[in-house]
């Protein structure tokens, strides 16, 4: 971003500025490289089911694992990536991997249950990619059933009609759409009825603010909550909190009626290797536990 200097409008260039250019362009080549090394990883987090704590799907979500810097978190990278065009190939890669984890998971367990739920931008929506998802279930014996998209209202407010049809498309073909970080646009309600929404995910702002702050900013929330869930289930659509970190927000979810969560408290996001110790030491767990 260019800073306007107000006497002459000339445009300068502070030191923070120059930090700032100077990080972009390492995060470029990072993307760069890891297109090139396959550095693209996609992390899992379980979205359990309210009522019994049970794991009924997992969001994917982006990690660039670089050998020398570490992990980079998709807030570093996905801006950058849409504006440089990137955006598309690091989305097939993490689309492939997840679906790959989500095979795993099930040769693991032995159900088809559970529902793989991937980020996407408004910059992915090509026309070839229901034909590339659909190559990818096959490869993987997945089926387009346990896939959910989940996209935020700037996708919707691009008022794409290309956009649209590719939605539209995935819908017919079984996926189901998930609407992320609800509640913190613009309008989100009237996106509930034009477009073929199937789960509302409640954003985390919401559950933190149901156990911090005073009694009138709780009851608030508890109120805000309640009228997102009762519009959301009247549409047909399944409710996801986000953000869960403590039992007391378990709770009172539970009690609002939210169907589904997801937060720290169940479990953080892992790769996946992490993941299938995580599910494998918990089925021997309740198969050794008394009945
Ligand atoms: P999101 O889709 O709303 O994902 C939830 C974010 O909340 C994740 O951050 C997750 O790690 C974090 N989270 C989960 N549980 C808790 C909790 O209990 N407390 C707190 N404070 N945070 C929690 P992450 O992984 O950094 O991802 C950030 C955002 O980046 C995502 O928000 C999503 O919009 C975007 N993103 C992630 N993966 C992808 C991807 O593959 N493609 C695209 N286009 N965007 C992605
Ligand atoms: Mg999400
Ligand atoms: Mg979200
Ligand atoms: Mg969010």
């Amino acid at each position: 971003a260019r800073k306007h200097d107000g006497k002459n409008g000339l445009q300068m260039f502070d030191a923070g500025m120059l930090d700032t250019a100077r990080e972009r362009h390492e995060i470029e080549q990072c993307i760069e490289a890891g297109l090139k090394e396959g550095w693209f990883e996609a992390w899992l987090q379980p979205i359990v089911s309210l009522g019994d704590g049970r794991i009924i799907g997992f969001e994917a979500l982006m990690r660039l694992d670089h050998p020398e810097k570490g992990l980079m978190p998709p807030g570093k990278i996905v801006g950058i990536a849409e504006e440089t065009g990137t955006i598309g190939r690091i989305g097939e890669r993490v689309l492939e991997k997840a679906i790959r984890h989500l095979a795993a998971i099930s040769a693991l367990d032995g159900t088809q249950d559970t529902y793989l739920a991937v980020n996407f931008s408004p910059l992915q929506f090509e026309l070839t990619l229901p034909h590339k998802l659909a190559a990818l279930l096959l490869k993987h014996h997945i089926s387009p059933k346990r896939i959910v998209i989940e996209i935020t209202e700037a996708v919707l407010m691009l008022d794409n009609p290309e956009v649209h049809a590719v939605l539209k498309q995935l819908n017919e073909f079984g996926c189901r759409i998930a609407l992320d970080d609800f509640g913190t646009g613009y309008s989100s309600l009237s996106y509930l009825n034009r477009f073929p929404v199937d789960i509302v995910k409640v954003d985390q702002s919401f559950t933190r603010s149901l156990s911090s702050g005073t009694t009138d900013v709780r009851r608030k929330s508890r109120m805000l909550i309640k009228g997102i869930r009762t519009i959301s289930h009247q549409m047909g659509c399944a409710v996801v909190a986000e953000g869960v970190e403590t039992k007391e927000q378990w709770q009172l979810l539970r009690k609002l009626g939210v169907d589904n969560g997801q937060g720290y408290l169940f479990s953080r996001p892992m790769p996946i290797a992490a993941m299938l110790t995580m599910l494998e030491n918990d089925s021997e767990a309740k198969a050794s536990s008394p009945a």
